[in-house]
């Protein structure tokens, strides 16, 4: 099942997207993680990568569509995938579909987690990642388990999580009509317990 989770940055994309790699079987391909990896290793790309997202903005599509286009390539892939944080632009979405079509696959639905930038802040702000194995947590909502050494993302500031949000309502959201038309579309509300969005999102997509 090829499935993309959709919404403004901070809505809990991530998070659901770990949970439902369990459920489906297939893997979590997020085009945030896959920078962040490039940036770690100290690359020539994971630096251009950087200029844009210590800003918030997006990184430049040629970009993405490459580094996304190796991605789906892997054996793990080969059944499907969850597309977390891409497709971003249009440009995006017209690869990914093409993409797509070359191997005979479909996108199976579009689940919007739909969330305020008011909550976005709220947990944004409170959110940790495990640097060691990506697990995403929060100081309050999700708290690490001790003995786990936990990071703050450098873009999960206030001013950087507004610029990602104005940028999600600018050139992300407008994408939606784009799938809207093929009856793709399914929202959810973002705001809850974990178990409760994972069991929206799963009735949403008939999992
Ligand atoms: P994320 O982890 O999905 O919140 O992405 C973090 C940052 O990486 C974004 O603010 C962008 O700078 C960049 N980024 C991730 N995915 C994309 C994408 N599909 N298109 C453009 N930029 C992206």
């Amino acid at each position: 099942m090829d499935l993309v989770l959709f919404g403004p940055p901070g809505a809990g994309k991530g998070t659901q997207a770990q949970r439902l790699v369990e459920l489906l079987g297939v893997p979590q391909i997020s085009t945030g993680d896959l920078m962040r990896a490039e940036r770690k290793a100290g690359t020539e790309l994971g630096k251009k990568f950087d200029e844009y997202m210590s800003k918030g903005q997006l990184v430049p599509d040629s970009l993405v569509i490459d580094l996304f286009a190796d991605r789906l390539g892997k054996p793990d892939a080969a059944k499907g995938a969850i597309f977390d944080g891409f497709p971003r632009t249009q440009a995006q979405a017209q690869a990914l579909d093409d993409l797509l079509a070359r191997l005979g696959r479909s996108i199976h639905k579009v689940v919007v987690i739909d969330l305020a930038v008011e909550d976005i802040l709220d947990r944004i702000t409170g959110r940790r990642v495990d640097p060691a194995t990506g697990q995403v947590y929060h100081v309050r909502y999700n708290p690490p388990p001790p003995g786990i050494t936990v990071e703050q993302r450098k873009d999960d500031t206030e001013e950087v999580v507004r610029t990602r949000d104005q940028s999600y309502r600018r050139d992300t959201e407008p994408v939606l009509p784009y799938y809207e038309t093929r009856g793709l579309v399914a929202r959810v509300d973002g705001l809850g317990e974990l178990d409760e969005i994972t069991q929206r999102i799963r009735e949403a997509i008939g999992a």
